[in-house]
């Protein structure tokens, strides 16, 4: 089982690129599990055609210890498996514990398999933010996570926000089993955006994995509760889904990244934000 870990900044289209992309994965055949890691606990909406009913964390506090299965993970598109880990009420307690609270609970329920017992083919941890917390760089921390995609875009923000996650990895790869995947640039439309982002990947030792365009029939199928693929599995958006699935299905280059100097970073954007 390849157990990957999407990361980036909020906002970027983490849980959108998970969704979309799992559903390319389960499309041909894979059996995939996804992990939201958010208290927003919308990394599976897509999947199962509206938000999660109980996340794990709503599971244990209403019902005790005593979880089955069943009760916290639900059958979505395709047969992908969804699970939201949940948080803490709002302004009560760590949102990053609740994350640590379902990993264990999932290992403890035997749950990286399906429910007739077949090994899975993935695991994807959809996680909030970037890794400045514990609790979220837990995933990569504690070799739950061992292949790491970070989404992230030509905005100054994503690419620092992109830049510090590969400073976690980093930390943890040396001692353990975690490795960087590639990038996988969710297009804002900003300028010279592509190659930007392939020459930011070079310098972090890394690829992009794929360019995912921008393209509104993102939320047309978002407002239908559906990933692209369920949605419109004819459009152009869906193939573009299904190509990353395919590269992440076939990719063999997982390295230590190395982070940028915050000049190399503002170097890089001085130069590509001024070719026109
Ligand atoms: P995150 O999980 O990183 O916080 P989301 O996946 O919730 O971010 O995405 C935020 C918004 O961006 C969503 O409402 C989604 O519709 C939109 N979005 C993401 N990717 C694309 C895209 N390629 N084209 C158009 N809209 C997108
Ligand atoms: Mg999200």
């Amino acid at each position: 089982m390849r157990k990957v870990a999407i990361y980036g900044k909020g906002g970027i289209g983490k849980s959108t690129t998970t969704q979309n992309t799992v559903a390319g994965l389960v499309e041909a055949g894979k059996k995939v599990m996804v992990v939201g890691c958010d208290p927003k606990a919308d990394s599976t909406r897509l999947l199962l055609g509206g938000l999660c009913q109980r996340s794990v964390l709503d599971t244990l506090r209403e019902d005790g210890e005593d979880v089955e299965l069943a009760d916290i993970r639900a059958g979505g598109y395709c047969k992908s498996l969804c699970v939201e880990s949940g948080g803490p009420e709002p302004g009560v307690g760590c949102a990053g514990r609740g994350i640590i609270t379902s990993i264990n609970m999932l290992e403890q329920l035997d749950a990286y398999k399906t429910d007739t017992g077949e090994a899975l083919d993935y695991v994807f941890y959809d996680v909030l933010g970037d890794v400045v917390c514990g609790g979220f760089a837990m995933p990569i921390r504690e070799g739950k996570a061992e292949e790491i995609y970070i989404v992230c875009s030509g905005e100054m923000m994503a690419m620092y926000a992109a830049n510090n996650i590969c400073k976690g990895i980093l930390k943890f790869a040396e001692t353990g089993v975690v490795r960087l995947g590639g990038l996988i640039c969710n297009s804002r439309k900003v300028d010279n955006e592509r190659e930007m982002i392939e020459e930011f990947a070079k310098q972090l030792g890394t690829q992009m994995i794929h360019f995912v365009p921008r393209d509104n029939d993102v939320q047309r199928a978002e407002i239908n509760k559906k990933t692209v693929i369920e949605w419109n599995p004819k459009c152009v958006q869906a193939d573009e889904y299904r190509a990353l699935a395919r590269a992440i299905d076939a990719n063999k280059t997982f390295v230590i990244p190395k982070p940028l100097k915050i000049e190399e970073l503002e170097a890089l954007l001085m130069q590509y934000g001024l070719l026109n």
